[in-house]
């Protein structure tokens, strides 16, 4: 296949444009946040679940104490019914037998007011549990919304910087003919479908070329387009090559 240098040269530029077109694609596909987001999402699922946890014990507990309070307020109830007995109690035994109820009474009643700030301390540690893991689950929430929000930057910007390159593509293909740009786009499947040949070396796949072929290379005519016998791109042969 012949094709002038010139035309070679513009494989260049459209090869640069197509490795940034990709990457524009990588970077509209792939966001770097993805992969964060994913965890995060796997993370707080898991403190959710411990939250759950948490929560059932904090429960727990101020069910215990709601109980511990009914029983307070029924035993000062029965408390004060016997104290108001004794008042006008004129029996002798019915006084004694009231005393002692009242006595035991009073015991109870202190047992279960000790039990009461037992319970009262165990439900503030539990409603610190709670909270201290509501505040994790907001730090794991608020980075989430953070990174989602870059990454739907990143995809616009990228998705924009796809439609900008494909357009400049589109301009610089028009200025190549037709057999060589096909000839481009067919190697530019399994290579990098141009590239430079500098130093003897390939730039599309970064092989030293053998001596043989780099002789063939150089006695080709400058119209000829040559090709890399590693990669299979165009080889592209300009002042730089330093053949
Ligand atoms: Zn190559």
């Amino acid at each position: 296949m012949n094709a002038s240098p010139e035309h070679q040269r513009i494989l260049l530029d459209i090869a640069d444009l197509d490795r940034r077109i990709a990457q524009a694609d990588r970077a509209r596909t792939h966001p770097s946040q993805a992969a964060r987001i994913t965890e995060l999402v796997a993370i707080r699922q898991e403190q959710l679940r411990e939250l759950t946890a948490l929560t059932g014990t904090r429960d727990d507990v101020r069910t215990e104490l709601t109980r511990l309070e009914s029983d307070v307020a029924l035993v000062e109830k029965r408390r004060a019914r016997d104290v108001e007995r004794l008042a006008v109690a004129t029996n002798p035994k019915d006084a004694q037998a009231l005393e002692h109820e009242i006595a035991s009474l009073t015991q109870r009643q202190s047992n279960l007011e000790d039990a009461e700030l037992d319970v009262m301390g165990r439900l503030e540690e539990a409603d610190a549990a709670v909270a201290a893991q509501q505040a994790l689950i907001d730090i794991t929430t608020s980075e989430g919304s953070t990174l989602s929000a870059q990454g739907k930057a990143d995809v616009a910007a990228a998705a924009e910087l796809g439609v900008q390159l494909a357009r400049d593509r589109a301009a610089v293909a028009e200025n190549v003919p037709a057999p060589l740009l096909a000839e481009y786009t067919q190697r530019s499947a399994n290579s990098a479908g141009a590239a430079l040949i500098s130093r003897g070396t390939c730039e599309g796949c970064r092989m030293v070329l053998p001596g043989t072929d780099l002789n063939d290379i150089r006695r080709a005519a400058d119209d000829t387009v040559v090709f890399c016998p590693e990669c299979g791109c165009i080889l592209v042969r300009t002042e730089e090559s330093g053949l």
